[in-house]
């Protein structure tokens, strides 16, 4: 109860709006649950549901368990001439693709801002099509998940999608204290829309875990006190900003070509030009695991270098699959990303 009354009260001047804590919030075990409570709430057999690639890959699992069919439209790398660095803004959709994804037969969109796996935020023209796109259609709830809603580096903003005109009707925005309090383990997260919507995710909600955490929730709607009286969010940003130029730069200096992601704690990094051995990157515990190029890397970086990633096409889906990258974290401590740095020196002298 507190917990919801927090978040309207929250939630209510970010999307300009007062919120009904009781029909327009709902709490979940996660952001994870709330995704696939949406999703069964919302679509089932015959219908489709966008999802933009590379996207996290808990949506898909969501969307095969709902029976409802997968439309892929994959974000395209183009690099801007002369810019001095890589960044994750150059991951674009091509808008024509994304509109003939958008039919009658569409009943959710997926969108991720600041985005996992790449850290792009979406800028406000590139949201704005994407709500032009969708308000012909009254029957599409666009998923806004916004987890890192806190984590946007360089004084790039981000823009909540519920803001965008005629929106709120149209939109779940999704988010969690697993990545604002780092306590992803509490699984307490939620969902802010208009009360139909919300009402819809309720009765998946009741099937599913029925109910959270009480004490959790507690905590976390005190949490979310403190942290604004506090300026605890300013804080945050900072602490991952500098980890994010710590990781940055021990990625670049091996060579590794990363995109600076503008949000999120993950840095995309290419490895396209790593050549390992026959033997290297091959052993599996369990034999099950693809034996593409991504995935040989990580498992190298992670026996021989030490440092674990994950493959970029477990982001995708086969239509569009790419193994050119892989997908680092730097949610972790200084020392650890200081450790990190020590040990991708290395990286070339163990090809
Ligand atoms: N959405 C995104 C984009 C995520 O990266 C994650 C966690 N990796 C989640 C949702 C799940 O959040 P939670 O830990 O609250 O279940």
């Amino acid at each position: 109860m507190n917990l919801v009354r927090k978040l309207a009260e929250f939630y209510g001047p970010k999307l300009g709006r007062t919120i009904d804590p009781m029909t327009e919030v709902i709490t979940t075990a996660g952001a994870t649950e709330a995704l696939y409570a949406l999703v069964t709430a919302l679509a089932g057999p015959g219908d489709e549901v966008v999802l933009i690639e590379p996207f996290f890959d808990i949506y898909i699992g969501s969307v095969i368990m709902s029976g409802a069919t997968p439309v892929h439209v994959p974000l395209h790398y183009r690099r801007q001439p002369g810019a001095k660095e890589r960044s994750s803004s150059e991951f674009v959709l091509d808008e024509e693709q994304f509109r003939a994804a958008i039919t009658e037969r569409t009943k959710v969109v997926m969108l991720c801002t600041p985005q996992n796996p790449t850290g792009k935020v979406f800028s406000r023209k590139e949201l704005e099509f994407i709500a032009d796109c969708v308000r012909p259609f009254k029957n599409i709830t666009v998923v806004s998940d916004e987890v890192y809603e806190w984590l946007t580096y360089d004084g790039i903003e981000h823009v909540r999608f519920a803001t965008l005109p005629g929106m709120w009707d149209q939109t779940l925005t999704v988010s969690s204290a697993g990545k604002t309090f780092s306590v992803t383990g509490w699984k307490v997260g939620w969902v802010v829309g208009p009360a139909p919507r919300v009402q819809a995710i309720a009765r998946a909600h009741q099937f599913i875990v029925f109910s959270i955490s009480t004490p959790f929730q507690e905590a976390v709607a005190t949490a979310l006190t403190e942290a604004e009286n506090i300026g605890y969010f300013a804080t945050l940003r900072d602490s991952y900003q500098n980890k994010r130029n710590l990781l940055f730069s021990s990625l670049d200096e091996a060579g590794l070509n990363p995109v600076k992601p503008e949000g999120s704690f993950f840095i995309v990094a290419d490895v396209s030009h790593i050549k390992l051995k026959d033997h290297q990157g091959r052993t599996t515990l369990t034999g099950l695991c693809p034996d593409e190029h991504d995935w040989r890397v990580c498992r190298w970086l992670t026996t021989d270098v030490g440092i674990a990633a994950i493959p970029i096409s477990s982001f995708y889906s086969e239509e569009h699959k790419t193994t050119n990258l892989v997908r680092f974290a730097f949610c972790k401590t200084d020392d650890v990303l200081e450790a990190a740095r020590d040990r991708l020196k290395t990286l070339n002298e163990k090809l």
